[in-house]
């Protein structure tokens, strides 16, 4: 076999040279990214800490290591079905136990920048989504529902968390859109800009957090803190999302890209 017949060589060269491109989807970890606020009730997410060990010096003299402390949900992240009481009992529920192949698959991104920008709290919803097919085609099963807002323009700003005295203002879906991704799509998860899946003021719906409930509760995963999701097609990007092997863990920070055409007419 030659190497232009095996598609793994042939996938190697492509990245090799730019014919297929990586974009990264990840926000830096700093001690200034931005994490979820909750109610001041429960507890809450810590922000990405870093204290050097050693650089060259006395307490290391060739070598530079720092200690790092952070939540499972801190900066670009990925949430584990076991992260909600709906996922708790479901088998492979921890980034520990998600197959793997889970962790590389194709993503549809759905472009919802517009209503985000005139009206913070947009929810898409079932309704929206079947609109949308319309327009740009069937949202294919067994992918990443990719959901760009352009809200990682905000990272740095008060507005990307966008708390006000009843809380968080931020985008996601309605119980609606999410049944529809996971029953009739059957969706590997759900991908945002935004802070979490579920909309800033998603604690007052029914249910509350749906994302969150119904994602987890049927096995499919979040990721969160998304940046570079306008670089995506519509269509034909692959996802490749693979959290920390923290045992039980309920998510990770994580180094998340796609891959895509290079030759795309679309970027
Ligand atoms: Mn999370």
């Amino acid at each position: 076999m030659t190497s232009k017949e095996n598609i793994l060589i042939s996938l190697a060269e492509k990245i090799s040279n730019e014919d297929i491109r990586i974009i990264d989807l990840t926000n830096t970890l700093s001690s200034e990214f931005p994490v979820i606020v909750l109610p001041p009730e429960f507890g809450q997410c810590d922000h990405f800490s870093m204290e050097t060990i050693s650089k060259y010096d006395d307490n290391g003299p060739a070598w530079y290591w720092n200690k790092i402390s952070m939540n499972e949900h801190t900066g670009t992240h990925f949430d584990a079905p076991a992260h909600w009481v709906t996922g708790k009992d479901l088998p492979n529920n921890s980034v520990d136990s998600i197959p793997l192949k889970n962790f590389m698959a194709p993503a549809v991104v759905i472009d919802i920048s517009k209503e985000c920008a005139k009206n913070s709290d947009f929810l898409i919803t079932k309704k929206f989504l079947i609109g949308w097919e319309e327009q740009y085609g069937q949202i294919p099963k067994n992918h990443w529902i990719a959901l760009r807002t352009d809200w990682h323009k905000f990272v740095g700003s008060p507005k990307y968390l966008n708390m006000q005295n009843d809380g968080a203002h931020s985008p996601g879906p309605d119980k609606s859109a999410v049944e529809y991704l996971v029953h009739e799509k059957n969706c590997i998860g759900l991908a945002v800009e935004t802070v979490g899946t579920d909309a800033g003021q998603a604690f007052d719906f029914d249910p509350p957090l749906p994302a969150h409930s119904i994602l987890h509760g049927n096995g499919k995963y979040g990721l969160q803190c998304l940046r570079n999701l306008d670089k995506l097609p519509t269509f034909g990007s692959i996802i490749v999302a693979n959290p920390l092997k923290i045992e039980n863990g309920s998510g990770s920070p994580l180094r998340v890209f796609a891959l895509v055409d290079g030759q795309n007419d679309e970027l």
